[in-house]
């Protein structure tokens, strides 16, 4: 039988219709809704896909997100500065900086200047160190978004086989811990993984597979073990088409759930920004937890 599909614009506006309700909610008992920043650097907002479709998810929710555009040529003091102004101004609830960013800007230690009860993405060290004690709500984005997914389909995680193919700072790395919070047996495979010739079978066993690679095709659909839950992060333009890292069509004649690409993971991502930007709220705003 087919893979169900894993729609994600149905699971975002799920999630966007709760978060709706917890800011009306937040608003009635405090008078205030999350305000949430988006730094960008030397970019037009116009033709920025990712931050548009970001404010009007906020918009539907009822947080207010505004974008701090700052030049291109600007000094990484200045930019810190700026951040600095932002940590400490009561008004705003959440911070974010759209990467990429200038190769004259050393990101990082931009994350590390963030208030972490405002980091948005969760990408100070000190949230990330927070993410692995399992002490913060601040979780990123896309690892927070394939969780949403699995947990949607209401299989139990507890001792599956969970593979993640792609171990980048902000999907695979994340994600293992994630999933291992669960109770999966994690294997993270990589570059190195693939070399080796050893990714096929690191797939063929996987209950739980995330693939995010940003590589078409870099995972068989003849590899996919028969009732797999799939999870297709990767975005890769092909001609006209964007599609994702896994071979769709063949992959979801064995898996049991499969995200689409586009529609799968991306659509949900967006809506954990928007749950981060909530949870810093609650965070910082009083009044938010003296009264039910
Ligand atoms: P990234 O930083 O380039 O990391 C890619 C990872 O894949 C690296 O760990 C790399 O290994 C590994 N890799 C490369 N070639 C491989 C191969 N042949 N076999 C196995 N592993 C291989 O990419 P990213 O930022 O994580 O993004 C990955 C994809 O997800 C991209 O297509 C991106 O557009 C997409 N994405 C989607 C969303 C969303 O919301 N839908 C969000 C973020 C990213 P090494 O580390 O060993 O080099």
């Amino acid at each position: 039988m087919p893979a169900k599909i894993l729609n994600g614009r149905e699971l975002a506006g799920k999630l966007k219709d709760g978060l709706r309700q917890e800011v009306a909610a937040l608003k009635s008992r405090t008078g205030k809704v999350p305000k949430l920043i988006n730094i960008m650097i030397g970019k037009d907002p116009g033709t920025c896909a990712y931050a548009n479709s970001q404010k009007r998810v906020a918009d539907q929710i009822g947080i207010t997100y505004e974008l701090a555009m700052l030049p291109e040529d600007i000094s990484q003091d200045t930019l810190t500065e700026h951040v600095r102004k932002l940590n400490s101004d009561e008004s705003v609830n959440g911070i974010m900086i759209h990467k990429p960013v200038p190769a004259s800007i050393d990101y990082h230690a931009v994350a590390n200047c963030l208030d972490i009860r405002k980091d948005l993405e969760g990408i100070n060290v000190a949230n990330i160190g927070k993410m692995l004690l399992g002490e913060t709500q601040i979780i990123p984005c896309t690892p927070a978004a394939v969780m949403e997914h699995i947990l949607s389909t209401g299989a139990s995680i507890r001792g599956k086989e969970a593979v993640i193919v792609g171990a980048s700072e902000i999907v695979g790395k994340p994600l293992s811990l994630l999933l291992l919070q669960q109770y999966a047996t994690v294997t993270v495979c990589h570059v190195a993984t693939s070399e080796a010739g050893l990714l096929e079978g690191h797939v063929r066993r996987a209950d739980i597979l995330v693939v995010a690679v940003g590589k078409a095709g870099v995972v068989k659909g003849e590899w996919i073990k028969p009732g797999a839950i799939v999870v297709d992060v990767g975005i890769n333009q092909q001609g006209e088409r964007i599609v994702g890292d896994v071979v769709f069509e063949t992959a979801k004649e064995k898996a049991a759930y499969i995200t689409p690409v586009p529609g799968g993971v991306g659509p949900v991502t967006v809506v954990m920004l928007m749950r981060n930007g909530v949870e810093a709220f609650k965070s910082q705003v009083k009044g938010v937890k003296d009264k039910k």
